[in-house]
This record gives C-alpha cells, structure tokens and sequence, in this order.
C-alpha cells in the first residue's frame, strides 16, 4: 500500500458521533476517528483500549462512514493518531471533503506535515503524566492561533510546571492554551481557583463527555 491517494489504509479502533468533550469545540456534534496505537503510556491515559487490536480499513472505506452520520465537524484522535504514516493523508482527505476537521495529538510527534486547514491540539505532558521526557518541543514554534495547546494536569506541581512553560514558550501569545485536571487526581475547583489567582490566560475545560456519559469507550 502506498500512504497517498486512495489506497492508504489505517489501523482503526473505532468511528463514533458525539459530542465533543474538549477543546473550544466542546460541546459540538463531532464525528471521532480513532486510529489505534501509541508509543506514549501517560499514567493517567483514558483511551487504553486504543493501544491495540482495531481493523485495518481504507481510507475511502473511513470516509464513507465519516459521510454517513451526516456532521460537518470530524476530530482525529487516538491512541497517538501520527505515529500512522497514513494519519496525513486521513487528514488531507477529510478537509478535501470539506469538514472542519481537528487533530488531537501528543505533542511527542512532529507535527509540521499536518494539512494546515487542520486545527491541530496539541498536548505538553506535564509532570504527573510519567511521559515529559517524550515533548518534542520543535512542534512550539509550529503552533498558529489556529491550534490549541492542551496542558492535562495531576496535582499542584504539574499546574507550576505549567505555568512556568507557559512563561518560558509564551505559549498564550501563539494559540489558545487549554488546561484540564486529571479526572479524579486534580479537583476541577481547585485548578479553576489557581487559575484565577495566577490571573492565567487560558482556557479550563473539564471532559463534556464524561460529565454526560461516564467513561464510556465510544463516547
Ligand atoms: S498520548 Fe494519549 S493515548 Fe497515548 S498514552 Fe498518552 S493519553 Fe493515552
């Protein structure tokens, strides 16, 4: 199989309509492709199921599935959707077909061969997350205010290393700044009143879906 053109083929976990938990599309009807695999384990990841198994399915097959739920918004996310070769090509198709498309991404891949009509989100690992080593910082400067830079935070330690990174990179001079708690380790209230406090530029989310529907996989 070549990685262009219609003959690209992805490793698949699951295509599924929702409403989007994150970001500053929260809330919208969303269509999720989530490719399966990641060479990161983030102590706090929420998507395990993502690691292995799926189906092997080609691109024109996802677009049509895509198509079928009739939704003008498309994320791709994993798992780690770009340690696939194939991801790029994904991502071309989809804005081709005229979605708005967004991309949910590590930040411990390179990120510049991503169609720039994508709104890329990209996370730095804090701390907390086992995995900072893994933040490949080359991808800062690629940042426009086109993408959202995504901080998941663990405990009071990882909200400083937050703030300090933010300082270092003036991370809220290039895009939108996202920062959530990890469910269940961070109370929402108390990362909301450091933020005000700090008198942060960024946004604070908490994950819509899960407040909906649990933990579910598929959701
Ligand atoms: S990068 Fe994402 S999918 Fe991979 S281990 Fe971390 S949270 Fe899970």
């Amino acid at each position: 199989m070549t990685q262009s053109g219609r003959t690209t083929s992805l490793r698949i976990t699951e295509i599924f309509h929702s409403l989007q938990g994150e970001t500053s599309r929260s809330g919208l009807p969303t269509v999720f492709v989530r490719l399966t695999g990641c060479p990161l384990r983030c102590s706090w990841c929420d998507t395990e199921y993502s690691f292995t198994g799926g189906t092997t399915r080609a691109l024109d097959d996802i677009l049509t599935e895509v198509a079928s739920h009739h939704c003008p918004t498309v994320c791709v996310t994993g798992g780690e959707p770009l340690a696939q070769k194939g991801c790029l090509a994904l991502l071309t198709a989809l804005c081709d077909a005229g979605y708005s498309v967004s991309l949910e991404t590590s930040g411990a891949l390179d990120i510049a061969g991503v169609d720039p009509r994508v709104s890329r989100i990209v996370d730095l690992k804090a701390p907390g997350s086992g995995e900072e080593a893994r933040n490949l910082l080359s991808n800062i400067p690629l940042l426009s205010p086109h993408d959202e830079l995504k901080l998941v935070l663990a405990s009071e330690a990882d909200y400083e290393w937050a703030k300090a990174r933010i300082a270092e990179h003036r991370l809220t001079e290039r895009c939108p700044v996202l920062m959530a708690p990890v469910q269940g380790q961070l109370k929402p209230a108390e990362l909301a009143a450091w933020i005000l406090r700090d008198r942060l530029p960024v946004r604070m989310q908490v994950q819509l879906h899960k407040v909906i529907w649990g933990n579910e996989p598929g959701r």
